[in-house]
């Protein structure tokens, strides 16, 4: 997406209609405009609204009837691993973020890993040299026929890729669908502890495995979806990401994973329920927070603007 330009194409928005699917009737009038210059589709599924497109099929053969390729953004993979297959739904080509669905560290600066998967009709277009094993179990180089060529760093982070293989090997595939089922199931649990506390924009829906909140508190207009979060820190939780995705005013983007127990995630809604009653009664603890952590509230504005990073402890 962002070499779009570098190769002289223009990047059109298509917006999400008012149940955060994409917009079927916007989709059909920019294919109508743009047509014959399209090259493709890059779709987010499940969204980052936490949510499976209700239409995704429909998106799919738009954009292949006016000859375009569709590439999926593998980031919340992790809602459906073993459920549903982006190459049966039609995708043409997806990476995966393997720092986000296969246990590799991404958090504290990375490093990450992308793996792309392409359908079997842009195979002999991969970048090369690729490893395949002939029949008596001996592994070559094999470069594809019509191979973009080799890409820069084409090993990956290699330990990365290590790990993910573990990760994906240990649980098999039947863990591997239970993790998913766990992680909906807990931000589904969530969302219904949460819907009467805070806005959930779509909470209508069955979420994937997150949803959005709004920090937002019709009695506490002076809180902000920041100060629910530094407050967040006091109960000694790491709080969600913050004003993520975009589209949504004072995000709380809830992602808790499978890895959560029925008790630690009635903590988490405890504690924001909790953060709720105190914005209305007490909104200075809200807005002095954190109370606890060895820094106080940070000015966020001035660590981006005068970035110094360092990796020496000493250096200033
Ligand atoms: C996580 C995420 C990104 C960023 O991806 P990284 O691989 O972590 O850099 C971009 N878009 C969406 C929708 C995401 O969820």
């Amino acid at each position: 997406m962002g070499d779009a330009p570098l190769e002289g194409l223009k990047v059109v928005e298509v917006r999400s209609d008012p149940r955060g699917n994409v917009d079927l009737a916007l989709l059909r009038e920019l294919i109508e405009e743009h047509g014959p210059r399209l090259v493709g589709l890059m779709l987010t599924n499940p969204n980052t609204l936490g949510l499976y497109d209700e239409h995704v099929e429909e998106v799919l053969r738009l954009v292949h009837e006016a000859g375009g390729l569709v590439y999926g953004d593998g980031a919340n993979f992790n809602a459906i691993l073993g459920i549903a297959k982006p190459g049966e739904m039609g995708f043409d080509v997806m990476h995966y973020n393997l720092h986000k669905t296969f246990s590799t560290p991404h958090g504290g600066g990375g490093p990450g890993s992308g793996a792309v998967g392409v359908a079997a009709h842009l195979v002999d277009y991969l970048p090369g040299p690729i490893v395949v094993r002939d029949a008596g179990e001996m592994y070559r180089w094999h470069m594809p026929p019509r191979s973009i060529g080799r890409v820069k760093a084409f090993w990956g982070n290699f330990g990365i890729l290590v790990r993910a293989y573990t990760y994906i090997r240990m649980h098999g595939a039947e863990g591997l669908r239970e993790v998913s089922e766990n992680a909906v199931l807990n931000a589904n649990y969530l969302q219904a502890r949460l819907r009467g506390t805070y806005p959930i924009p779509h909470g209508d829906r069955t979420c994937m495995h997150e949803f959005v909140a709004q920090g937002i508190l019709k009695d506490a207009p002076g809180i902000r979806t920041m100060d629910i979060a530094k407050r967040l820190m006091d109960f000694g939780m790491h709080p969600p990401t913050v004003y993520f995705p975009l589209i949504v005013p004072e995000a709380l983007m809830i992602e808790p994973t499978e890895t959560e127990s029925k008790e630690t995630l009635d903590a988490f809604a405890d504690a924001m329920i909790q953060i709720a009653e105190e914005a209305r009664e007490q909104p200075e603890l809200l807005k002095t927070a954190p109370h606890t952590a060895p820094m106080r509230r940070l000015d966020e504005v001035r660590a981006a603007k005068e970035l110094q990073l360092c990796y020496a402890p000493a250096c200033s």
